[in-house]
């Protein structure tokens, strides 16, 4: 397994895009192994396959924080099919460390999603679950969360941002 360099706010392979994952490929199943190994190494909670520069409809979800294996999640091709209630609370992103705001999302958020075998399940989830889905699901559409805000606040964000990694 192997940590991945992570893109970045501002590079334009995050605003993209993405396409459906084909085939399962153990090609496919090593880079998830990565990604997971990426957002751990960040402490993240998920991984998109867009902030790894694949613009491809992939990401990681491990609620857990790499606690429990058993809530490794993989998202494949998924896409939202039901949003209820709200949530409001602290959002963060790896390819915008340092920076966490708060913002409003559903509470409880079920998506339509593709197993590596192909079969296709729904899933329900509820609170930071509810969240993850939204967050990586944005990152496959090109979206990231700093862009709910209006222009002035994400102006100020992305000052406060660079003026971050400039250290
Ligand atoms: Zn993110």
């Amino acid at each position: 397994m192997a940590v991945l360099p992570v893109l970045t706010w501002g590079d334009p392979r995050l605003k993209k895009n993405s396409e459906d994952v084909g085939d399962w490929t153990p090609e496919l199943e090593q880079l998830v192994a990565d990604m997971f190994e990426t957002a751990l190494d960040e402490e993240g909670v998920g991984l998109a396959a867009p902030q790894i520069g694949r613009n491809i409809n992939l990401a990681v979800i491990d609620c857990s924080c790499g606690e429990d294996p058993a809530q490794r999640l993989v998202l494949i091709n998924p896409e939202i099919t039901r949003e209820e209630g709200s949530q409001v609370g602290p959002e963060g992103c790896l390819s915008i460390p340092g920076i966490r705001e708060v913002l409003e999302r559903p509470q409880k958020v079920t998506i339509r999603n593709r197993a590596q075998d192909g079969s296709w399940h729904e899933l329900t989830g509820e609170d930071l679950m509810a969240r993850a889905f939204c967050h990586e699901i944005d990152h496959l559409r090109g979206r990231l969360f700093v862009e709910y805000f209006g222009p002035v606040k994400r102006q100020f964000l992305q000052k406060k941002y660079l003026k971050q990694a400039r250290g």
